[in-house]
């Protein structure tokens, strides 16, 4: 078997690594000049913790995930979200503290980062397994044998599997023999998970948000970053807030969005929110390698999980993957997993 993946994240690197396991070698075909696609942990170098701009957390529900986390023994740190939260009902009134009821299913995040994750992955990888920089552009079935395409390089395989998501290979990506078009309908209908967030992180020397039994957690209707959590590893001395900015922020500057949302911390905390170290933010919306515009509009998940994804194409020469292709939690890591692991199981 010389299969190739189309996508180093998190589906493309977990089943790279299954088949690792039983000495197939599949060679994943990355566009970004990273690995890991929508989990991506921004830290300096050298620095043991980081800001996710993307992936964040799990529950005990998302089994396929714990589990491999456990198989690569990696743990978990429960989400700090304290006794009280900053909420904010309605613009006419200002912020008020309110009390946090007793979270039944709380949220979990990686420790050490959830690029961890993604790190260990690699490692169990051979580094010429993976190619990184090369937008697949073309895919071709040619006299049994699979043709993958990018524009500067042709990749030779005897069955592909695409775990980019469903809109963005419809856009992206050319198909000879052409797709049923029932598969191109749902794809073109298929939303892209968390494609039009904005992820806002900003790193502090002192995390001058904590007080006994309280975080730095802010549910606001006012906006624009409409969720805040602590987002620091204080072992090792890493103090962060980090949240989501209203998509409508995608037309804005950097240095709007930057200064829209120390307006927003600084009614909370006054000017010491001014003294960060580092301001980050992540628009998915305008990274071509997670997002396409639909062609017609989309609800949130829709089409997620169809099982229309999970069919075999071109006599099993051809599959597709990614989360959004699962049959439970598709768009979260769990669903992520679990199609590396469908994969698995129907391609023997
Ligand atoms: C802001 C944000 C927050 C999130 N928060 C959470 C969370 O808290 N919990 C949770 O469970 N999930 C969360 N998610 C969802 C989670 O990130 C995804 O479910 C998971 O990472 C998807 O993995 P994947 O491999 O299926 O897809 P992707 O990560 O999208 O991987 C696809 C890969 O294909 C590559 N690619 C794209 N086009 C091409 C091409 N033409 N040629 C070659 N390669 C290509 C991409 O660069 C990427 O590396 C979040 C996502 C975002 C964006």
């Amino acid at each position: 078997m010389q299969p190739i993946i189309v996508g180093a994240g998190l589906t493309g690197l977990t089943l790279a690594w299954y088949w690792k396991q039983i000495g197939v070698r599949a060679l994943v075909i990355e566009a970004r000049e990273r690995v890991g696609g929508r989990i991506h942990t921004v830290r300096q170098p050298g620095q043991a913790a980081g800001v996710e701009m993307g992936a964040t957390w799990l529950g005990l529900k998302h089994t396929a995930l714990t589990a491999l986390l456990q198989s690569l023994n990696l743990s978990i740190v429960e989400q700090f979200l304290g006794d009280t939260a900053i909420y904010e009902p309605i613009s006419t009134s200002p912020p008020q503290l309110v009390q946090l009821p007793h979270n039944s299913e709380p949220s979990y995040r990686i420790a050490g980062g959830t690029d961890t994750l993604i790190k260990a992955l690699v490692e169990h990888l051979e580094p010429e397994q993976i190619v990184l920089g090369q937008p697949v552009r073309q895919i071709i079935l040619e006299n049994d044998q699979i043709l993958v395409q990018t524009n500067e390089n042709q990749y030779i395989g005897n069955m592909v599997v695409c775990t980019i998501p469903p809109n963005l290979w419809l856009r992206n990506i050319a198909f000879s023999p052409k797709l049923p078009l029932p598969l191109e309908e749902i794809a073109a209908q298929t939303h892209t998970w968390m494609g039009e967030s904005i992820k806002v992180g900003l790193t502090y020397q002192q995390p001058f948000w904590k007080k006994p039994h309280a975080g730095a957690t802010v549910f606001s209707n006012v906006g624009p970053i409409s969720e805040l959590y602590d987002h620091s590893a204080p072992e090792h001395r890493f103090f962060a807030l980090k949240g989501f900015l209203n998509g409508a922020y995608q037309i804005a500057t950097q240095q709007e969005r930057k200064d829209i949302a120390l307006q927003q911390l600084r009614k909370y905390y006054g000017k010491q929110v001014e003294m960060f170290d580092e301001y980050l933010d992540t628009v998915w919306a305008a990274e071509p390698f997670t997002y396409a515009a639909y062609q017609h509009p989309v609800l949130p998940h829709q089409n997620n999980g169809n099982p229309i994804f999970r069919q075999p194409y071109w006599n099993g020469k051809l599959f597709f993957g990614g989360s959004e292709t699962a049959d439970l939690f598709p768009g979260y890591m769990d669903g992520a997993v679990r199609s590396a692991k469908f994969l698995f199981d129907l391609i023997r």
